[in-house]
């Protein structure tokens, strides 16, 4: 498995080493700029195949990571078992029918059962799956379901609250609907208690 590079450091490497051997994505975008009705040699437009399949090459990534390796050493044993919070995480994913972005934010809580995740890694599990393609009710489930099965808590919720592109800049939604989706797993599903204390911690502004 090759190591999963930032955009900044593939665009950084394409400068010192420009015969990189080509992504096959480029020549499918030049395809594609040809068929939208636009010339690939045009000046403007010539780096763009190249610059689009390092984006896209980045924004997939998540294929490429195993959810073990993110997570390594970043479980504990722990005593405590009152609810672990980690909201407004920023998450920016592609809807996988149109190939445009949705984004917005996420909200992760659990009820550790004798060990919990690394705050920070939280995050970084959620762009795990969140740089593929994507429909927001699996990415919600996906991410629950992953720290259900890594530390087995006592019960996980996720919050996703997002704004779509494909349904904006097409018309088909006004411009400030946003879709929220919720995956809740063991006590966050039966305690009618766990579950509003999640949602007034994520509703409270800090
Ligand atoms: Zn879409």
């Amino acid at each position: 498995m090759s190591k999963v590079m930032r955009a900044d450091e593939l665009s950084k490497l394409e400068e010192i080493e420009p015969s990189v051997p080509a992504d096959p994505i480029t020549e499918a975008v030049r395809n594609l700029l040809r068929e939208v009705g636009e010339d690939p040699e045009r000046e403007g437009i010539l780096k763009t195949p190249a610059r689009v399949a390092r984006s896209l090459r980045f924004l997939t990534s998540g294929y490429q990571q195993d959810v073990d390796k993110v997570l390594n050493g970043a479980l504990y044993s722990v005593a405590y078992d009152e609810m672990v919070i980690v909201k407004d995480i920023e998450v920016f994913s592609l809807c996988e029918h149109h190939l445009l972005p949705f984004f917005g934010r996420c909200h992760v809580a659990y009820v550790p059962n004798g060990k919990v995740i690394g705050l920070s890694k939280i995050p970084r599990l959620v762009d795990v799956f969140a740089r593929r393609l994507q429909v927001q009710e699996r990415l919600t489930v996906q991410i629950a379901e992953t720290i259900m099965q890594k530390i087995k808590p006592q019960g996980v919720g996720v919050i996703i609250e997002a704004r779509h592109l494909c349904m904006i800049m097409r018309g088909v939604e006004k411009q400030n609907s946003i879709a929220v989706t919720s995956h809740m797993l063991g006590e966050f599903r039966e305690c009618e208690m766990t579950r509003s204390e999640f949602l007034r911690l994520v509703k409270e502004r800090s």
